[in-house]
């Protein structure tokens, strides 16, 4: 089924604002069996009072069993088929990165690695060098390759082993196998190209790997790259077209940025670091007659989430639970809570657990879920969706939908 030439044809105007609160990795788990979650640990008063006057369901982001990276978790939410507008690893590092990447690009994830005299593969990560040691490294790169053959190359840290390489020139396609052997003991491979279109793209990440070999020789550990997900910058149908919105995002961190404008949205400026709440509540403010659909992400539930900290989660989901009055004072006609995925702190890491939707709207049925928690989340009207369900039910709800057949 495609759905976007079904929402092309039924799209509407109405002056509805919806507001899509995106808490990352907010889902979680109990420390112990029968315990808390972070949600159910929290204290949120406002947060609880919400859910009385709302309608809550539980959603599943990608697929039942499959843990969605904040990639395919967040295009679910913006209701493009996560199977379907795929981001590669090298464009999703770019965006992360928030480097100048452009329409006909192909970004590649570097490693850098330790080889042996006879070429093999010593170390995939070639001992985790500090992230000053990779800007070093970085930098010497940079100086000595421009350019391999008519084509552009710029290096970029991303931290400790990690980092990126973005090709630019004429005529360069993404169909490309990884250089990575994923294992010690082997040399590294030659990218081969899947396609006509990037024989050249594999005969230049070719030959940029022996230049880097070149440059790096003097070097104890960091002797070589292992390159993998060759992708170009992906080219996906706007929100303005398929849903007919004027869409914002309010982000702070790059990669949660760079997904936005690849589905056409207006990235707005927020000022101050780390999760700048009052930034974005600002940027919302100040913003909020200029459009008719707002993406607003707060990253350290997430982060606290992979650090293992449950009580640092509790902790951002309750700061988020202070701030809610004065997103409420906007009105917004349509407003969801929900997250991306989970990232419960017992595991340390994103999980395929479904997290809870909360949905504010004027036509609600009754509801007896009573806090913004998992287990509440189950009694919900709204049962239990695909992530990818949430956008048409969003414009639904704001009447920026027509009736479907007559
Ligand atoms: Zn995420």
């Amino acid at each position: 089924m495609d759905l976007f030439a079904v929402l092309r044809k039924l799209q509407q105007k109405s002056e509805a604002k919806i507001l899509l609160v995106v808490l990352d990795g907010v889902g979680g788990l109990p420390l112990e069996p029968g315990g808390p979650t972070e949600l159910e640990a929290a204290r949120t008063p406002n947060l609880d009072r919400l859910a009385g006057e709302s309608a809550l369901g539980l959603l599943t982001l990608v697929y039942p069993g499959l843990t969605p990276g904040s990639g395919p978790g967040h295009l679910a939410l913006f209701g493009y088929d996560p199977f379907r507008y795929l981001v590669g690893r090298g464009a999703l590092s770019a965006l992360g990165l928030g480097v100048d990447f452009r329409d006909g690009d192909v970004a590649l994830r570097g490693n850098f690695a330790t080889l042996g005299p006879d070429g093999q593969v010593l170390d995939r990560r070639a001992g985790r060098p500090s992230t000053e040691e990779n800007q070093r490294v970085v930098a010497k790169l940079q100086e000595a390759i421009p350019r391999i053959e008519d084509v552009a190359v710029y290096f970029y840290t991303e931290s400790e082993h990690r980092f990126l390489v973005v090709l630019r020139g004429e005529g360069l396609g993404d169909g490309l196998t990884d250089t990575d052997p994923q294992k010690t003991g082997l040399p590294p491979l030659e990218a081969q190209a899947l396609d006509e279109a990037s024989r050249k793209t594999a005969r230049v990440v070719n030959l940029l790997s022996a230049r880097i070999r070149e440059v790096l020789r003097d070097e104890p550990k960091i002797n070589g790259a292992l390159f993998r997900g060759a992708s170009r910058r992906p080219s996906f149908p706007s929100m303005a077209e398929v849903y007919g919105v004027r869409a914002a995002a309010i982000a702070s961190y790059p990669m949660y940025k760079g997904l936005a404008s690849l589905v056409g949205m207006e990235v707005l400026p927020v000022e101050g670091e780390g999760d700048a709440h009052e930034g974005k509540l600002k940027a919302l403010r100040e913003n909020w007659e200029g459009y008719d659909f707002f993406y607003l992400h707060f990253k350290k539930t997430d982060a606290k989430g992979e650090d293992g900290d449950f009580p640092g989660k509790v902790a951002e989901i309750e700061r988020f639970d202070a701030l809610l009055p004065e997103i409420l004072a906007l009105k917004p006609d349509v407003l969801a809570i929900t997250g991306d995925h989970s990232t419960p702190a017992l595991l340390r890491a994103h999980s395929w657990h479904p997290v809870p939707l909360l949905l504010k709207a004027p036509y609600l049925r009754r509801d007896a879920a009573q806090r913004f928690t998992e287990s509440e989340a189950t009694k919900g009207s709204l049962g239990h969706l695909r992530g990818m369900e949430l956008m048409p039910l969003l414009l639904a709800h704001a009447g920026k939908l027509l009736k479907y057949g007559a």
